[in-house]
């Protein structure tokens, strides 16, 4: 039985259907992040593009070269980033229908995490860019 994940935006106008396991399962505390999801973090699960079907109009907004961040243009959900770099998605995990399904395997960018949050999983740490 294959794993699948699905979720979608707050109104649900936009919604996916991701194909097997995540590539990796990672928290984000770059201020990048935090803009764009207006949230303390980007807890998000990567997936190979190829993976993921998506159905409904996104929006989308460079908040670099390489990253689009694609939102609800309704609703204004950021459910999913796209590296052009890596044809990777990263899906957010609170737009999974199923968020209790996510399972990190590490912090990075924590050189920026908020000083209210505090990290005690015993998750990696990486105060930048997460190794390659
Ligand atoms: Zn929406
Ligand atoms: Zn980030």
């Amino acid at each position: 039985m294959d794993e699948t994940y699905q979720g979608g935006c707050l109104c649900g106008g936009l919604r996916y259907l991701a194909r097997g396991k995540p590539i990796n399962e990672r928290v984000c505390h770059c201020r990048l992040c935090q803009r764009a999801i207006g949230a303390a973090f980007n807890a998000r699960l990567l997936f190979a593009k190829s993976q993921v079907t998506v159905e409904g109009d996104t929006t989308t907004f460079n908040s670099s070269p390489d990253l689009k961040r694609h939102f609800c243009p309704r609703c204004g959900t950021t459910v999913f980033s796209e590296r052009a770099s890596t044809q990777a998605y990263a899906i957010t995990c609170a737009s999974l229908d199923e968020p209790e399904r996510f399972r990190p395997d590490m912090h990075f960018w924590t050189s920026s995490r908020q000083p209210w949050v505090k990290l005690d999983d015993g998750l990696p740490q990486h105060p930048e860019a997460a190794p390659a």
